[in-house]
């Protein structure tokens, strides 16, 4: 549950991921976008996340 930080889907299939967004900040964005993020290097990486999303910090 709950929707995508940039493209604003939502949905069931969606599987929303944790990111570190160098903008935006800690948001939780879909698979896609978080491939995007991630070949633009647009996430900061290997940062604190502050323990908010599920699948880092663990
Ligand atoms: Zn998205």
């Amino acid at each position: 549950m709950g929707e995508c930080g940039l493209c604003h889907k939502s949905g069931e299939e969606v599987s929303l991921l944790g990111a570190n967004h160098k903008e935006l900040g800690s948001i939780l964005i879909c698979r896609d976008c978080w491939k995007e993020l991630y070949q633009t290097n647009s996430m900061v990486a290997g940062s604190s996340c502050g323990g908010k999303c599920s699948t880092c910090c663990r």
